[in-house]
């Protein structure tokens, strides 16, 4: 089995379609323009998928399709379609802002998708606009419930927490799950990319999430699914349905996480908050056999030593504490959040 340093296989693998998006949420790319990557560089759905077979064959079982805004590259369908039919594939997803879902949802699950997350931070249409900086409200209401009526099973909410910010929203969140019979799963405040101004006081911590919800409705831990998931997942103990919380920043995972992120430039990366990728791309367009590329992927793996969140909650805990800013970082929209 191949490993890395730290004795983690690889059994995720994170595509990211596009880095282009249409909201600009503020904690994750704020500004308006950014260096895109240019279009010839941007791999083809061929070309993804004939990637998604090497990393099937060395161990990945699951894969997500995110970016930037997944749903804005054209005819996502067609690159779900190729890679549904993966043999030794289990798990196949997308992560999307849900605005573009309500026409293409149908599509979708015809194409294979069987689940989907879709990502909401408030049911506040004037705070969800401004958190966004362009997005909708109504239409990704509309998206989220179009998946459900196309029979996209099971369908999770994921809500970042920023601190006076949504954190008033938590509750009114859980109750919009619950009726709905979604799964929601809040994610910690991370330092994502270099624009986002992270502190660790604008980060919620599980702990305090947890707190919120167990007030008003109480919560049984089931665990991390498998026991290395990233997300701790609690049952609500009227029966009524799940959340989860991903503590990226106060209960790290580095230990277990078996993810690794392929760009949409073509760039294999090993850690969400890495500085640079093993160049693919390339090798795919320059006539490398099968062989050769699956040993470039399996030899960067094998050196893997990331465990960023370990690290930064190592500095948040001494006393010299963690600057952000001193770790330049590819941008989320880039490699695949
Ligand atoms: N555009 C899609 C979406 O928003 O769902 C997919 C890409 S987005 C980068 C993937 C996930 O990362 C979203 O659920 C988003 O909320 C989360 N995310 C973005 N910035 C984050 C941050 N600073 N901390 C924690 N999660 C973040
Ligand atoms: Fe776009 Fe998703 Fe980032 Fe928001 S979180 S700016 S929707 S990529
Ligand atoms: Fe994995 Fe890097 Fe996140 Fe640690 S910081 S869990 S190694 S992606």
């Amino acid at each position: 089995m191949l490993v890395d340093t730290f004795n983690r296989p690889v059994k995720d693998l994170r595509i990211s379609v596009t880095d282009r998006c249409n909201f600009r949420c503020t904690y994750c790319m704020p500004f308006d323009e950014y260096t895109w990557i240019n279009k010839k560089e941007i791999l083809s759905f061929e070309e993804i998928a004939r990637l998604a077979k090497f990393f099937v064959q060395l161990g990945v079982d699951k894969i997500r399709l995110t970016g930037g805004e997944p749903l804005v590259r054209q005819d996502l369908d067609k690159l779900i379609d190729k890679l549904s039919s993966l043999s030794g594939l289990n798990d196949l997803s997308l992560t999307t802002n849900g605005s573009l879902l309500a026409d293409k949802a149908p599509a979708l699950k015809a194409a294979g998708l069987k689940r989907i997350n879709v990502s909401i931070d408030t049911l506040n249409p004037e705070k969800f606009k401004r958190m966004t900086k362009r997005g909708d409200l109504s239409k990704v209401l509309d998206g989220i419930f179009a998946a459900k009526s196309n029979g996209l099973h099971p369908i999770k909410i994921n809500a970042v927490i920023e601190r006076d910010v949504n954190d008033d929203d938590i509750i009114e969140l859980v109750e919009f799950s619950r009726e709905n019979g979604f799964a929601i799963r809040f994610i910690e405040y991370m330092d994502v990319g270099n624009s986002n101004s992270w502190t660790s006081q604008k980060m919620v911590s599980k702990k305090e999430i947890l707190e919120t919800i167990n007030g008003r409705f109480p919560l049984t831990e089931v665990g991390r699914n498998g026991g290395t998931a990233p997300s701790v997942d609690y049952q609500f103990t009227d029966g009524r349905g799940d959340i989860g919380v991903i503590a990226s920043v106060t209960e790290p995972f580095c230990s277990s996480c078996t993810r690794a992120r392929l760009t949409a430039d073509g760039r294999l990366v090993t850690c969400l908050f890495s500085q640079t990728g093993h160049d693919l791309k390339s090798l795919l367009r320059d006539g490398s056999t099968d062989e050769d590329i699956l040993e470039v992927i399996a030899s960067a793996w094998r050196k893997r030593r990331d465990r960023y969140s370990d690290e930064r909650l190592e500095a948040l805990l001494s006393s010299n504490g963690y600057d952000p800013r001193q770790h330049g970082k590819i941008e989320m929209i880039t490699l695949g959040g």
